[in-house]
C-alpha cells in the first residue's frame, strides 16, 4: 500500500496512537504518581505543546531526537521529529506506520520503548524511552574498542534482545553501532544497559543503510549482498560483525570501495587480529560465515564459553 499525500499518511499513523498512548499515561502515573488524570482513561492526543524540548541528541535520515519532557508528568522521553515531505519524497510513509506499530508492542529491558506519536502539519513525532548515555558509535570511536568484558556484556544484551525480537517475529537488519543505544534499567538511574533503537525503520530501505550515512556497507550479511531470500541469521551475522567491531575497532570487512567490501563480505574474507581472546576469535569465526544455516543460535551465542567467561550481570563503564 502506498499511501496517496502527506496528510493521508500522518492520519493512518494518528489514528493507530490511541493505545500506545493509553500505555504511555499508566506509565506516567505509575512514575509520577500524582498525574491523576491519567488513571481515569484516554487522554486527548499529545501535540507537540505537551512537552518542553531540550538539546537536540542526533541526527537520523529523515530528521532529528531531542531531548523533551512531557510538561504534566515531567517525564523525560526522547522526541524523534520526522519530516513528513522527505518521508512522502522517499515513499516510506507506509513502512513508518508499520514499523511504528511494531515497536510499540516491544517491551525488553534492552529496547528502546516507543511511548507513542502524533502529527503536526509539517512532521511526525515519536516519544522514545531516553538512552542518556547516547549511541555506542560514540563511545567505541572514543575508547577505540572495547575489553572483552565490556564486549560480552554488550554481545549478551544485544542476543537477548534479538531473541525477544525474533520470538515476535521481527527483524532488525540494521545492527550496527549507530542503531545500539545505552540507557538505564526502568526504575533505576545507576545501571547502564544496552539499548536496541532505530527499531526497524532502516529495515525496510537497505540501500540507505551506512552506504548514505558513512558510505560503508560493512554490515551487510553475504545473503543480502545475493539478493536471495533471507531470515533471522541476518541480525547474527550483524551480531558476529558487532562483536568484531567492539573487541577491534574497526569491522572486520573494511575496504576502499564498496564492490570490494561486498566482495571479501560474499567470501567470507576476513582476519581476526592476534591480539583478540582465543575464545572471541572462535565466536566471531563461527557466526561470520556465508552459509546462513551454519551459524550458531542465539542461544548458542549466549552459552559460548567466551560470553560465560567474560559477561557481567552490570555494565560499568561509560560515565561521560
Ligand atoms: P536515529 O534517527 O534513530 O538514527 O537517531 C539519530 C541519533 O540520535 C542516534 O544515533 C542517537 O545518537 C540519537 N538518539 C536516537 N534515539 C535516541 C534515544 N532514544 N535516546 C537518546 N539518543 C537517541
Amino acid at each position: 500500500m502506498n499511501v496517496g499525500s502527506a496528510s493521508d499518511g500522518a492520519k493512518a499513523v494518528s489514528e493507530s496512537h490511541p493505545d500506545s498512548f493509553k500505555e504511555f499515561d499508566k506509565e506516567n502515573a505509575e512514575r509520577s504518581g500524582t498525574n491523576k488524570e491519567n488513571t481515569k482513561g484516554r487522554m486527548r492526543p499529545w501535540t507537540i505543546d505537551d512537552f518542553e524540548i531540550g538539546k537536540p541528541l542526533g541526527k537520523g535520515k529523515f530528521g532529528k531526537v531531542y531531548l523533551a519532557r512531557e510538561k504534566k508528568s515531567r517525564f523525560v522521553v526522547a522526541i524523534k521529529c520526522l519530516d513528513k515531505v522527505d518521508l512522502m519524497k522517499n515513499e516510506v510513509m507506509h513502512q513508518l506506520k508499520r514499523e511504528l506499530e511494531i515497536q510499540c508492542r516491544l517491551r525488553h529491558p534492552n529496547i528502546i520503548r516507543l511511548y507513542g506519536y502524533f502529527h503536526d502539519a509539517a512532521k511526525i513525532y515519536i516519544v522514545l524511552e531516553y538512552a542518556r548515555e547516547g549511541d555506542i558509535y560514540r563511545h567505541l570511536r572514543k575508547m577505540e574498542r572495547f575489553d572483552d568484558k565490556t564486549a560480552a556484556t554488550l554481545v549478551k544484551q544485544l542476543a537477548d534482545a534479538l531473541d525477544y525480537i525474533h520470538k515476535h517475529k521481527v527483524l532488525h537488519r540494521d545492527i550496527k553501532p549507530e542503531n545500539i543505544l545505552l540507557g538505564t534499567e526502568p526504575g533505576s538511574n545507576e545501571n547502564l544497559l544496552l539499548k536496541l533503537g532505530d527499531f526497524g525503520w532502516s529495515i525496510h530501505s537497505p540501500d540507505s543503510r551506512r552506504t548514505t550515512l558513512c558510505g560503508t556497507v560493512d554490515y551487510l550479511p553475504p545473503e543480502m549482498i545475493d539478493n536471495v531470500q533471507y531470515d533471522n541469521n541476518v541480525d547474527i551475522w550483524c551480531l558476529g560483525i558487532l562483536t568484531y567491531e567492539f573487541l577491534v575497532g574497526k569491522p572486520p570487512f573494511e575496504l576502499k570501495t564498496t564492490a570490494e567490501t561486498m566482495s571479501h563480505i560474499k567470501h567470507c574474507k576476513y582476519t581476526i587480529p592476534e591480539f583478540v581472546d582465543s575464545d572471541a576469535a572462535d565466536l566471531i569465526s563461527k557466526i561470520l560465515v556465508s552459509n546462513a544455516k551454519l551459524r550458531p543460535s542465539l542461544k548458542d551465542i549466549m552459552n559460548h564459553p567466551w560470553i560465560v567467561k567474560n559477561a557481567q550481570e552490570k555494565l560499568n563503564f561509560l560515565r561521560t
